[in-house]
């Protein structure tokens, strides 16, 4: 089948609008949530939405509201164009609409859009004007939030509830489909839209790696090959705890020992290597149910995560 042409619709009302004429011709809506820089992880997650619904909706927006002044959300890495090229190589029924706002935060007023420059550091983002009719309202995860990835990035699971809710509330669809990548983000949303009865089925698809184990990040793009090179070791130790496990080895210290090792000698620092239960994310000590080994690390500037389930 040849591959489709997909809409790009950057007003939110529009976006609202097409999805509420799509449903009223009788069609179920997938959303794939991105923060675009397209590669293969990125469409697997769409081609897996096709099987869930007849009209897929992929939103490329990088969320302010996730990032800490700390962190890298101006350098990182966009490519519009190159995106909506591989959109359109998806073969079979293809991406309906790129939703691609150019600002989910301000709300009519000329400067309300402006990130504040002024904020210092650990200071959560603020994303509109210090006083007046700025955003304010924020989702939290409260308890699944503050492990992992929250511990060093305070700020950042709040933003992404936030703005998946709000994406739910302008995109409305039936299903959203989200990676395993970030396994803790995934668990997040579950969590979040269980508990404020969206009415949307949350899809988990397995982790996409390159042909070396390397998983499949928009941010592999900032590493040098020498980095690139040494940031394997996260891969290979995960792969070897998960054997490892798999054949007796259950005492969780000792399985994370040997990965920050691998990771450490590699050149690597590691951020966290945790080994969690995979619904709740609380720390597990001997592996007896399924558990989720969740590693981050920085090679250079750049800060990976990864993880492997443990299904014993
Ligand atoms: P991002 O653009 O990094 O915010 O990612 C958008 C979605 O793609 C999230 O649900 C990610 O978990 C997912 N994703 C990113 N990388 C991968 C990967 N290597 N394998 C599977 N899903 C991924």
């Amino acid at each position: 089948m040849a591959s489709k042409e997909p809409l790009i619709i950057t007003g939110k009302e529009e976006m609202r609008r097409w999805s509420r004429a799509a449903r009223a011709e009788g069609k179920s809506i997938a959303l794939v949530p991105t923060m675009g820089y397209l590669h293969q992880g990125h469409l697997t997650l769409i081609r897996e939405s096709l099987r869930y619904a007849e009209a897929i909706v992929v939103s490329i927006y990088v969320n302010p509201g996730q990032f800490s002044p700390t962190e890298d959300l101006s350098t990182y890495p966009s490519d519009f164009v190159g995106d909506i090229r591989k959109l359109r190589s998806i073969s079979g029924a293809g991406v309906d609409v790129v939703f691609h706002p150019k600002d989910l935060y301000g709300y009519g007023r000329s400067n309300s859009s402006k990130i504040d420059e002024n904020r210092s550091e650990g200071e959560v983002v603020s994303c509109v004007e210090k006083s007046g009719n700025g955003h304010e309202t924020w989702v939290r995860v409260e308890r699944l939030e503050k492990g992992l990835c929250g511990k060093s990035r305070p700020v950042f699971f709040r933003g992404v509830a936030t703005i998946v809710a709000k994406l739910f509330n302008i995109v409305e669809p039936d299903v959203a489909v989200f990676g395993k990548k970030d396994y803790q983000q995934w668990r997040i949303i579950q969590r979040m839209v269980r508990d404020l009865d969206f009415g949307i089925k949350v899809v988990g698809t397995e982790i996409v790696r390159d042909d070396d184990g390397l998983a499949k990040s928009s941010r592999n793009v900032r590493l040098s090959p020498e980095e690139r090179a040494k940031a394997l070791s996260i891969s290979k130790s995960l792969f070897s705890a998960k054997l490892a496990a798999e054949k007796g080895q259950v005492n969780c210290q000792e399985l994370i020992n040997s990965v920050a090792q691998s990771i450490t000698k590699a050149g690597g620092k590691v951020d966290y290597a945790e080994i969690v239960d995979q619904e709740n994310l609380d720390l597990v000590k001997e592996i007896k149910s399924p558990a989720v080994f969740c590693v981050a690390a920085w090679f250079g500037n750049v800060r990976l995560i990864d993880n492997m389930e443990i299904n014993i």
